[in-house]
């Protein structure tokens, strides 16, 4: 077993290591979300806008409405006048005007011209015919330019803030107006966003350079969107959360790093921790009775391996057993039982000649002849019956069949029963087994459960129990837990074994004899440690 240092490091070299893995994840998995976020807020963004420049579009529609037709009469004092109104309520035009076949007459602002003004060169003209005179110098304010729209001979200067009221920060887009037949743009409002317009609008969602872009187009009106946000801007903006993700999961990731480095030490530091137990002999053995059914008297037990690791911690017998089968130590394992059992109990099956030990037995250990040998000599020591002596074989067990085959005829023929444990959960057919000399099933504890329920499978047990008596096959049916259960098997009328809580749980050597004793009178329990020691050291 690596020490104790040597067992902290590398747990604490684990945990680091999930720590940094789960902190990259956490910031991936953050970077993720909020760009996904991002996405989501610039999408409904771009469509926020979309409404609001299609309100504006309704609301320029109504001041060219104003004027076609004018009540008024063509420039006159009162329909500057209704100009200057109009101008003046309005939050998105800062100038209207008039004019008349590429002419500019009159504005709210400028009055009427003495002379006409010809208008600036057209930038574009919309599906509906607006004619668009974009970054052109404006007539009332010289300096400055602005977008002029154009059409039914009225003119309007759009405010550049008209839609300052709709900023988000680090967020930038840009209104244009586009002609979807002949495919011509102009910037209408916002940031000049340098980007291949056509494109950008064509993709609807795109990542390029470092920016996100989302663009949306009105079903209404000539007019679209497009917002852009950096991705380094909105991790920047977002790092507190990013260190959060970071943080919850570098913790998840040293959890789990810690976790597994226990999980993997104490399964390197189990196997080791039993192998020396087995090599110490530290390992216990407790017997389960098996009773004669109807009359319950004891037939016999089964040897069960307990062991507890240095810890003190009580190992289930379904991890060790199968961990001896995976290191290759179920060899010393099963040698392991047939000596402690023999020593403990071979004098209780001297005196009871009827009574049979059952040992557990893995399918590997019939490969070679240790099994034979130790058997051979530790029954001729103890001075019983070979026939006293049940080799349990799982029906799970996965071996050669030939083998299998011969190892159990040999020992059928040098006396020994076999039995065929856990029945019901391989594949094995009941004739088979009575082919290869098999002299009893255990009936595995799923199918005793089933006694009175109306589980499908319940009919199995009355079936396997009919074509075993046909079949001359012995029959022990474990995991008898309750009395209901141990009734119905004696009222099928069958003679057969059974094994359960219902009887008795496993008990030591010593208390054993005692067992028996409830059972049939037999030996003297105080006897049972004399004896046992005995036979030890012999
Ligand atoms: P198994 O050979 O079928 O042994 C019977 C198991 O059922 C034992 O569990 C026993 O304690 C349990 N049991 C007995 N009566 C009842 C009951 O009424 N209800 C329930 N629910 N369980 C009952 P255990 O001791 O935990 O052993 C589990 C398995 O481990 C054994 O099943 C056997 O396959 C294996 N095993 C135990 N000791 C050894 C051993 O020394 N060598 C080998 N190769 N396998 C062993
Ligand atoms: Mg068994
Ligand atoms: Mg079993």
């Amino acid at each position: 077993m690596p020490s104790l240092r040597h067992r902290r490091l590398s747990i604490a070299m684990l945990a680091l290591f999930g720590a940094l893995a789960g902190a990259a994840s956490g910031y991936w998995l953050g970077h993720v979300t909020l760009l996904r976020t991002a996405n989501a807020g610039l999408s409904s963004y771009a469509s926020d806008l979309i409404g609001h420049s299609d309100e504006y579009a309704v609301e320029l529609g109504n001041i060219r409405k104003a004027f076609n037709p004018s009540p008024y009469p063509f420039c006159s004092r009162q329909e500057i006048t209704l100009m200057q109104t109009l101008t003046f309520r309005s939050l998105q035009v800062k100038e209207i005007g008039r004019t008349h076949e590429g002419k500019f007459y009159c504005s709210a602002f400028v009055g009427r011209l003495d002379v006409p003004k010809p208008l600036p060169p057209l930038t574009m003209t919309t599906t509906g015919g607006t004619h668009v005179y974009s970054d052109s110098r404006l007539t009332f304010a010289p300096t400055a330019t602005g977008t002029i729209l154009e059409g039914g001979d009225v003119d309007v200067v759009l405010s550049p803030n008209a839609f300052d009221h709709w900023n988000r920060p680090h967020v930038r887009y840009m209104v244009v107006v586009v002609n979807g037949k002949t495919g011509q743009m102009a910037y209408l409002a916002g940031s000049r966003l340098d980007v291949d317009l056509p494109w950008i609008l064509a993709q609807k969602e795109t990542r390029k350079g470092g920016d996100l872009y989302r663009s949306r187009c009105s079903s209404r009106y000539d007019v679209c969107i497009v917002t852009e946000e950096s991705a380094s801007e909105i991790l920047q903006g977002n790092r507190a959360l990013l260190l959060e993700y970071c943080g919850m999961g570098g913790a998840a990731g040293f959890g789990l790093g810690l976790a597994l480095g226990q999980f993997y030490l104490r399964r390197i530091g189990l196997a080791q921790q039993f192998r020396r137990a087995l090599r110490r002999g530290t390992l216990e053995l407790v017997y389960q009775p098996i009773l004669e059914l109807p009359s319950r008297a004891c037939a016999g037990a089964e040897a069960l391996t307990r062991w507890s690791d240095e810890e003190g911690n009580a190992i289930s017998p379904e991890i060790f057993v199968r961990m001896a089968e995976d290191r290759g130590l179920i060899g010393q394992l099963t040698s392991f039982v047939v000596q402690r059992s023999i020593e403990e109990v071979g004098w209780i099956l001297r005196k009871n000649p009827e009574l049979t030990l059952s040992i557990n037995i893995a399918a590997s250990d019939l490969e070679g002849e240790a099994l034979f040998a130790l058997l051979d000599r530790y029954v001729r020591k103890a001075g019983i019956r070979p026939r006293q002596i049940a080799l349990e074989l799982t029906e799970r067990s996965t071996a050669d069949l030939d083998v299998v085959r011969r190892a159990v005829l040999r020992l059928h023929h040098e006396g020994y029963q076999i039995h065929i444990d856990d029945f019901g959960t391989g594949f094995s057919s009941l004739a088979y087994l009575h082919e290869l000399a098999v002299d009893a099933i255990k009936v595995d504890r799923t199918f005793t459960r089933t006694i009175g329920t109306d589980a499908v499978t319940a009919s199995i047990l009355p079936q396997i129990l009919s074509l075993a008596e046909s079949l001359q096959l012995e029959v022990i049916v474990e995991g008898v837990e309750t009395e209901a259960q141990a009734e119905y098997l004696i009222a099928t009328g069958k003679r057969m074994q059974a094994q359960g809580w219902c009887f008795g749980k496993p008990v030591t050597a010593s208390q054993l004899p005692k067992y028996q004793e409830q059972r049939r009178g037999s030996p003297d329990a105080s006897h049972a440690n004399d004896e046992v020691a005995a036979s030890r050291s012999e």
